[in-house]
């Protein structure tokens, strides 16, 4: 699932729902760790949906925005934070961990255009 937009929100819910109303919403999703805040751009926040009470780890690819979900390493990255809490005693309260590169696909696409 992608994340939502405040201006998705808006656009199908016109004159329905005050962008005031959505942030507080979402900030109590957010604390209710139902919703997690992606923020891949300073200027935009993305949200998705944490049904399941458990966070996704992202590669975004700065050229074509795809979003490769990092399963394989959610195990490593929780055993991470309990390291963190348990070694500097330190209680993580929120965390914002993604990873912003190239896609496979886009890095062929580079590669090619330099080849040209
Ligand atoms: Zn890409």
């Amino acid at each position: 699932m992608r994340g939502i937009f405040f201006y998705e929100l808006r656009v199908q819910n016109p004159g329905a729902v005050s962008l005031a109303t959505i942030v507080r919403s979402l900030k109590t999703l957010t604390d209710l760790k139902l919703v997690q805040v992606l923020t891949f751009d300073p200027s935009e926040m993305h949200f998705e949906a944490a049904t399941d009470g458990e966070f996704r780890h992202y590669a975004v690819c700065s050229n074509c925005e795809t979003l490769t979900q990092l399963k394989d390493l959610e195990q490593s990255i929780n055993e991470l934070m309990k390291q963190i809490e348990v070694k500097y005693g330190f209680t993580i309260q929120s965390y914002q961990l993604q990873f912003f590169g190239l896609c496979s696909n886009c890095l062929v696409k580079k590669l090619l255009e330099k080849s040209l």
